[in-house]
């Protein structure tokens, strides 16, 4: 394709060589030519009207001898570079500045005819045959009394007018020329900024479509082209991006999915070739379960994450009352808390209080803070489940006294897989896809979510909804 852009542009180029070499050969030399001729024969046609009103009528009514006149016309001849004759109407050549008359021959213009010129006042051929090639002639009435005595005629060759023509034709050859070697430019200009950027950018894209998305395309230009290459570029980095990250997430999927594997495998096969005894067996069934229980949690959250993903969050949007919502999630936690003496206190806004959100969604969010509230939280300890209001937003949060979490990691623990070191020995259960599916719901409605932590303090995370109209109604 490159080369064939490259080609075509060589291709117009020559034919607009060809073309205006062409015209210039063609139309120039006839237009120039026939342009000469009617200024020429502007000239000789005044110049030979004059001749007839003066000279020659002065001859006619015998003011003047034929003498004096031929020596005036001869002079005049040789200034302009032409014949002059004078002719009687009947043809008889009565002067002639080319050659002296003999007055004893009477020299005829055989079938001289006035009018040969037409509409017009020149004509251009060898003049009833008395010249052997074609000669512009322009032809002037003598009046004498208002009868017409006779003619004069210029004659001029068309060899000077040829020459002239000549002249002006090799100005049009410089000029083209001189166009050619300009427009040169232009090719090379196409070449630099079209050409080689647009190969670059191919060459580019063939190595992106080979797969190597790390090829760094060079093009510094400020125009579109330039800001193509910057797309380009920004193309294949984000895709390169992803293609890391897939990488990441599958790493991550499968050492999740191995590490509980591994151990279910041993401590199975321990049982059987009764390494664990018998007796033993039930307190290692109980870790098999375990770690099947982190499994089946691994792959649901996984599958929530891509549900989240493909549907691009088709959320489904109602009025609800946010504080039952948190009411019905805590209670779903009695028997963990109750495990560690934990307690769940609730500081809700209002009775009721509406937002409109996806109710399902905003469940598992809760769902997965207060898990984590109550995974990262001491025992005999007290987590604060809160609800309050603010203009038009609904402000949750999830407040804990737990181990709290380092600086550095806050910003880390949206990512899918992240869990802090600090955690992994009090959470084994842990996929560290919990806070990742948590911020996914609550952007794709348009909300915030903030993390305030310090270690050893406690960690509380809020998150804002749209407050629903019909608050407004509830209250009225
Ligand atoms: P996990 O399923 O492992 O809890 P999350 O995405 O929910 O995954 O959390 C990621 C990490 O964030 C956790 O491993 C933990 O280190 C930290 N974290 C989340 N919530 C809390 C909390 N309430 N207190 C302390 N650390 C927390």
């Amino acid at each position: 394709m490159r080369r064939t852009l490259y080609l075509k542009f060589i291709l117009a180029y020559v034919i607009f060589g060809i073309f205006g070499f062409v015209t210039i050969t063609t139309l120039v030399p006839n237009l120039t030519r026939d342009r000469l001729i009617r200024e020429k024969a502007n000239d000789l046609y005044s110049e030979a009207t004059l001749i007839a009103n003066t000279y020659a009528s002065g001859l006619y009514s015998s003011e003047t001898t034929l003498e004096t006149v031929k020596t005036q016309m001869d002079a005049l001849a040789i200034y302009m570079n032409s014949i002059i004759r004078i002719i009687n109407p009947s043809g008889r050549l009565v002067m002639d500045t080319s050659r002296p008359l003999n007055v004893d021959d009477v020299e005829m213009i055989e079938n001289f005819d006035s009018t040969i010129t037409g509409s017009s006042y020149y004509i251009v051929d060898n003049f009833f045959g008395s010249f052997d090639t074609d000669v512009l002639s322009v032809i002037a009435p003598i009046n004498n009394e208002y009868v017409i005595k006779g003619y004069v005629i210029i004659h001029y060759g068309l060899d000077k007018i040829e020459q002239s023509t000549n002249g002006l034709l090799s100005i049009s050859y410089i000029t083209l020329i001189t166009l050619l070697m300009l427009s040169v430019i232009i090719l090379i200009f196409f070449t630099e900024m079209v050409y080689v950027p647009l190969r670059r950018i191919t060459k580019a894209t063939e190595q992106y479509a080979a797969g190597n998305m790390k090829y760094e395309l060079q093009v510094d230009s400020d125009d579109e082209i330039g800001y193509l290459a910057a797309c380009l570029n920004f193309m294949s980095s984000e895709i390169a991006r992803t293609e890391d990250d897939q990488k990441k997430f599958v790493a991550n999927v499968s050492h999740d999915f191995r590490s509980p594997l591994t151990s279910i495998k041993g401590y199975l096969e321990a049982m059987l070739d009764g390494t664990i005894p018998p007796e033993m067996h039930e307190k290692y069934l109980k870790i098999v379960l375990n770690e099947t229980e982190r499994l089946t949690k691994l792959t649901n959250s996984l599958l929530t994450l891509n549900n989240l993903n493909i549907k691009g969050m088709l959320l489904q949007m109602t009025d609800f009352d946010i504080n039952q919502v948190i009411r019905s999630t805590a209670a779903s936690f009695e028997g963990t808390c109750l495990n560690k003496s934990i307690s769940i206190e609730l500081l809700l806004t209002g009775d009721v209080l509406y937002v409109h959100a996806d109710m399902d969604k905003i469940q598992q969010v809760l769902y997965n803070l207060i898990d984590n509230a109550i995974k990262f939280s001491h025992n005999n300890s007290s987590i604060l489940l809160e609800t309050s209001e603010k203009k038009n937003k609904i402000f949750v949060s999830v407040k804990d006294t737990g181990i709290g979490i380092p600086k550095d990691d806050q910003k880390l623990i949206w990512e899918r897989f992240y869990k802090s070191d600090s955690s992994r020995g009090k959470d084994k259960k842990g996929t560290g896809l919990g806070l990742s599916i948590v911020k996914e719901i609550i952007t794709a409605h348009g909300e915030h979510i903030n993390v305030i932590s310090t270690q050893g303090v406690g960690s509380e995370f809020i998150f804002s909804l749209q407050k629903s109209g019909k608050n407004d109604v509830v209250v009225d």
